[in-house]
């Protein structure tokens, strides 16, 4: 019990409120109690210091002529000085710009400037009070009672400094007025110690009730500041923690290290296993992030699959690859979710404060470029920034802003071009190609801005207008032209690809096997399981499906074993070699040849020269594209062709 009370007192001492029945709350909440305290007593200093003085002045006139009137001035001049020195040293507080939390030491310094000036008026009754005359005797009680009270009252946020003031001067005042001996100063002296009990108590009540402010402020505050899947900070509470280290980085030049983190394939998770399943790859990729953290270090979910951390105190850009090599490391090992073992990489992309910049967006700009570079060229891996990927990631950056807008102001529109038979020369179908019409660049190349639509996500929205929008067009065309449709890897993620092109198959009234799919390599190779399964569907609902630019990509001809294909367009970078290298035209025959066996039909694209044609139709090639039958034309140029056809038939 006694220990119990000592603790507590010794608790009370750093501004601890357990002695009067407070639960027992963190050190962060008792950081933000203390400065609190501590700016409710300093906003009172000035007012406080003053009323000292006063009551100084008071008392040396209402002794002027008293006996000990040299010992008043005396004492007089120690608590004006005390006060000055106190208010002058709450001159250089930052004020309004105060810390949200404080140390233990500015509560103790504030008990102790208490005790000491509390002390200073405990010597006025115990010194002043049996020497002065009834009437000196008069404003002496006044004046400690009125200190008791208003001292307890403006200190009342901290208990141990009210305590530290009230005590002396209470228990000084009730001796000093016992010693007299009269029944009626026995009174007066027990009716101070009541009352310096019930202010004590009202003390106490009050910081309690700050307190229970105080706790109720943080838990909302950490509330909004925490992502409620994973516990980890927001991205509020990572901008401010953001700006502390910027603020440490100024005062104490203490580098840090900003790294911004994805995760690779967290979107086929999601498609593929469910939210649920998603939700849970996110909260353990939480917790494997924090487990390769030291305490000082700040790891927080900004959005989605999106995370950053904050590398305190980095000196050297190794120290920061450090942390990243322990994270990739980390994500190496497979997960358990929703029942299914999978894995699950991380990219990252690293900001060195002060090197990469010493304000909040330069640095979040930078990693996140780091970031597109790493996901880009090593996934799976970390980058640090560089700056010569800056006037990539301004230009990608620009486009993408470009981009969002083409497809809202309809820049974007397909240009279609034949293929033909070999044999015949007639036209058996059109590719759409994609062409955005810039309002001032003009026609950009889809070479130029696909590759970005695809690092972007743009590219799932172009992919519908482009789906849509040729299957509107072939559907005016006559029965016996197809139209061919270039996907990107990224169509080939989600399943949901397949009702879409089905249900525009059957509002438009084209019957599916007028559509060819093309596909690269590439796609297959990337997203394999889930693409081919989608590739089956499609396919199985009557759908063809070519495989473009054959020759270019991984080239393994397992694929061809593998995937469900109806023809091979072999790459134009062949059949332009055709004629000046012989063992191109050896590569082109070995195809056509495999083709033939695989039961597939074969497509030679970039078809410029009559002398390519004749090679090709001589190596039993069932169909060209190039040049030198047409260009890509527009939509109404089409129908030109066909009825051309139509005529020379
Ligand atoms: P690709 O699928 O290989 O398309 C054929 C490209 O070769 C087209 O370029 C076409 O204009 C060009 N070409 C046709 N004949 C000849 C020829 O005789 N000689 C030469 N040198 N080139 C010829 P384009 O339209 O610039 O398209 C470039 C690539 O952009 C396409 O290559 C395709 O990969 C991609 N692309 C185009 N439209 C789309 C689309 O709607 N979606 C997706 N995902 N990709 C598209
Ligand atoms: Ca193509
Ligand atoms: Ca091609």
């Amino acid at each position: 019990m006694l220990k119990k009370v000592l603790d507590g007192a010794r608790g009370l001492w750093d501004g601890d409120l357990t002695l009067f029945g407070a639960p027992p709350v963190d050190e962060f909440t008792r950081g933000r109690l203390r400065a609190e305290q501590i700016g409710s007593v300093v906003r009172y200093t000035p007012a406080i210091m003053m009323a000292n003085v006063f009551n100084a002045l008071v008392l040396v006139v209402a002794m002027w002529d008293a006996p000990v009137a040299n010992l008043v001035h005396l004492w007089a001049f120690c608590l004006i000085t005390m006060c000055v020195y106190v208010y002058l040293r709450r001159r250089g507080d930052p004020g309004k710009h105060r810390p949200k939390t404080a140390s233990p030491r500015g509560i103790r310094h504030a008990a102790l400037y208490a005790f000491i000036i509390g002390c200073l008026w405990t010597v006025v009754p115990l010194q002043f009070f049996e020497a002065s005359s009834y009437q000196g005797q008069l404003i002496i009680l006044c004046l400690s009672t009125g200190m008791i009270c208003a001292g307890a009252f403006v200190l009342s946020t901290i208990p141990s400094a009210a305590i530290a003031f009230t005590t002396p001067l209470a228990f000084g005042f009730a001796v000093t007025v016992l010693q007299m001996g009269q029944p009626v100063y026995l009174l007066v002296s027990v009716l101070t110690i009541v009352y310096a009990f019930v202010l004590t108590r009202a003390v106490a009540t009050h910081a309690l009730q700050l307190l229970a402010r105080v706790v109720a402020q943080v838990e909302s505050e950490l509330a909004a500041q925490t992502d409620s899947l994973t516990g980890l900070p927001n991205r509020v509470a990572f901008r401010e923690e953001l700006n502390s280290a910027l603020s440490r980085l100024a005062r104490y030049g203490e580098g840090f290290a900003v790294l911004y983190i994805d995760l690779d394939d967290f979107k086929s998770v999601n498609d593929q296993l469910g939210h649920a399943a998603g939700d849970d790859l996110l909260a353990q990729s939480a917790d494997r992030m924090r487990a390769c953290l030291r305490d000082i270090d700040c790891v927080a979910r900004l959005s989605g699959d999106e995370f950053a951390i904050i590398a305190a105190a980095v000196k050297e850009p190794v120290q920061a690859m450090v942390v990243a090599e322990r994270l990739v490391r980390a994500f190496s090992s497979p997960f358990m979710v929703g029942g299914a073992r999978i894995t699950s990489r991380i990219s990252i992309g690293i900001a060195i404060a002060p090197f990469d910049g010493q304000d909040a967006e330069t640095l979040l700009k930078k990693a996140d470029t780091a970031l597109y570079s790493s996901k880009r060229d090593r996934r799976g891996h970390f980058q640090f920034f560089q700056s010569e990927l800056d006037a990539q990631a301004q230009h990608r950056i620009a486009m993408e802003k470009e981009l969002r807008e083409a497809i809202a102001h309809r820049q974007l529109a397909l240009a279609f071009q034949p293929f033909v038979d070999m044999r015949t020369r007639r036209v058996t179908g059109f590719e759409a190609l994609l062409r955005w019409d810039h309002p001032t660049r003009g026609p950009i190349c889809p070479l130029d801005f696909i590759p970005v639509a695809e690092k972007t996500g743009c590219i799932q929205e172009i992919g519908e207008f482009v789906i849509g929008e040729a299957i509107r067009t072939a559907a005016t065309w006559p029965d016996h032209l197809r139209i061919a449709i270039n996907f990107s890897p990224d169509q080939l993620r989600s399943m949901s690809i397949v009702p879409l092109v089905l249900g525009l198959l059957k509002d438009s009234g084209l019957q599916p096997s007028r559509l060819e799919i093309e596909i690269t390599e590439s796609a297959v190779v990337a997203e394999s399981q889930q693409a081919i399964e989608i590739l089956q569907a499609l396919r199985g609902a009557g759908v063809r499906i070519a495989l473009d630019d054959f020759g270019t990509g991984y080239s393994s001809l397992n694929y061809l074993r593998k995937l469900p294909l109806d023809r091979i367009k072999i790459d134009r970078a062949f059949i332009g070699d055709m004629i000046e290298h012989p063992d191109c035209t050896a590569i082109v025959k070995a195809v056509i040849g495999l083709a033939a066996d695989l039961g597939m039909d074969v497509t030679a694209e970039g078809v410029e020269t009559e002398n390519q044609y004749d090679s090709l139709a001589a190596l039993s090639c069932h169909e060209a594209q190039g040049y030198l039958l047409s260009r890509p034309v527009r939509a109404d140029a089409v129908h030109k062709i066909i009825q051309d056809q139509a005529l020379a038939a």
